[in-house]
């Protein structure tokens, strides 16, 4: 029910009201039953009254209800207003600024109240001037502005990078009336991608400095190869072919330059595949075979350069599956390295290999030595390329320092881990952890 249905309704019974009242005096006085019809029909149009009014009633408990849902709407969205982290302002067509939120006030290092009725070119440097009328003609046709970046300056005239999107405030028309403005000062921002750039420059440089390092490594042991096996080789046919004509100190000559020889080789060896590990050119040519026969041949090898040493180097076998699925020659490579050292940093006791299976699908191959040991602080870093722990031990014993780097790259290939528990002066244990098949 509207108020021009209840005045219309009022209207109808006051019409009635009269009609009745024309009736009673024109009509015979004394008729009871015309009095009696007239107080009825008075009493329905006036219950009909009753119900007009019950409904205007409660539409105006509702319009009260509605319109303190809306005071409190505004009341909230004043208080986003006015404590949102962002800096706001709501200005006129020309960039007057008519409402201000706390962070804008903060931004620009002035009060709100002092704010109302400035223009927002001020706070734009002289420079940036005509750039800031141009986006303000762009606002008022395009009706909307993102991201844009500019630098502004404060009351103080500190200038700082600032971010502005901005809206127009339209009629109905779709006329703009207004702009309301969103200001944010990206200064630190921009400070950390200059940063993340200067960082991601200075990683990319370093990566290539890597990767030509790499590279040089790789020419440099490939070409310096070649002649070395021919030494090698020609040294070990004099050796064989003329043995009798030497003297003892020629005898010794050559072998020192065989031995010599071959540990530069070894070196140069590692060096290669040290850089081919980094590269990711270096790949597995996986096959099946027994991992108890690749281990005995491991010891064999080293049997004699631990019984040089007179220490005891033990196998012990538990396993019930004995076949793998890897590359031989490079775990033959990865364990012998391991044992080497083992006997290497040991000088008394023994070492020992042993095999197990975890589950089905694992094995484990532990390499023990009574050694001198690793510190804790050292042992973070054995792993890393050309690291030897404690020189003076270390220079007694030959090495580059890049067999556990090679050890470690070749188990990443093969998907497998290795961990280390040593103490200085008990010895270490090296734990290998495999798939028994590893995946190509
Ligand atoms: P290196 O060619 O010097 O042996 P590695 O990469 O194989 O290089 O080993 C790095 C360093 O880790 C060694 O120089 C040594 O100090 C330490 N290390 C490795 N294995 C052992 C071990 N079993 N006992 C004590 N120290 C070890």
């Amino acid at each position: 029910m509207n108020f021009d249905k209840f005045v219309s309704k009022v209207k109808g019974v006051r019409q009635q009201s009269d009609l009745l009242q024309n009736r009673i005096t024109k009509e015979i006085p004394n008729r009871e039953d015309l009095l009696v019809e007239t107080v009825e029909q008075l009493n329905t149009s006036l219950e009909e009254l009753h119900v007009a009014e019950e409904e205007l009633l409660q539409q105006n408990e509702q319009l009260v209800e509605y319109q303190q849902e809306i005071n409190n709407e505004r009341q909230r969205y004043q208080e986003l207003f006015d404590f949102a982290p962002d800096a706001y302002l709501i200005t006129d067509t020309y960039g007057k600024i008519l409402e201000a939120n706390r962070a804008a006030s903060q931004l620009l290092t002035i009060e709100r109240k002092k704010l109302a009725g400035k223009l927002i070119i001020i706070f734009v440097p002289q420079a940036t001037r005509r750039e800031f009328r141009k986006k303000l003609r762009y606002l008022y046709e395009r009706k909307q502005i993102k991201d844009w970046e500019i630098d502004l300056q404060n009351y103080q005239k500190n200038s700082f990078n600032c971010e502005i999107s901005a809206s127009s405030i339209n009629d109905k028309n779709g006329r703009c009336v207004g702009m309301r403005w969103l200001l944010r000062d990206v200064s630190a921002r921009k400070l950390a991608e200059a940063k993340i750039r200067f960082v991601e420059l200075q990683n990319f440089k370093l990566k290539e400095s890597s990767r030509l390092k790499s590279q040089i490594l790789a020419v440099l042991s490939h070409e310096l190869r070649t002649p070395l096996n021919a030494v090698i080789g020609f040294s070990d046919v004099l050796l064989r072919l003329n043995r009798n004509q030497f003297t003892p100190q020629s005898l010794n000559i050559i072998k020192t330059i065989i031995r010599n020889g071959k540990e530069l080789l070894k070196l140069i060896n590692n060096m290669l595949d040290f850089a081919g590990l980094e590269e990711g050119k270096l790949t597995l040519h996986l096959q099946k075979f027994n991992i108890k026969e690749l281990i005995g041949k491991i010891t064999d090898d080293l049997y004699f350069f631990a019984n040089q040493k007179n220490i005891c180097l033990e196998t012990h076998i538990n396993i019930q599956n004995v076949i793998v699925i890897n590359d031989p020659i490079r775990l033959q490579q990865l364990l012998s390295n391991l044992v080497y050292n083992a006997i290497k940093f040991t000088e008394t006791g023994s070492v020992s290999v042993e095999l197990e299976e975890l589950n089905e699908d694992k094995i484990i191959i532990t390499i023990q030595d009574t050694g001198i040991g690793i510190s804790d602080i050292d042992l973070k870093h054995i792993f890393q390329a050309f690291r030897q722990v404690n020189q003076t031990i270390t220079r007694t014993s030959q090495g580059t320092g890049l067999g556990l780097a090679i050890v470690k790259d070749l188990l990443v290939l093969m998907g497998g881990t290795i961990t280390v528990e040593s103490l200085v002066g008990e010895g270490s244990t090296f734990r290998v952890e495999l798939p028994r098949a590893v995946n190509s």
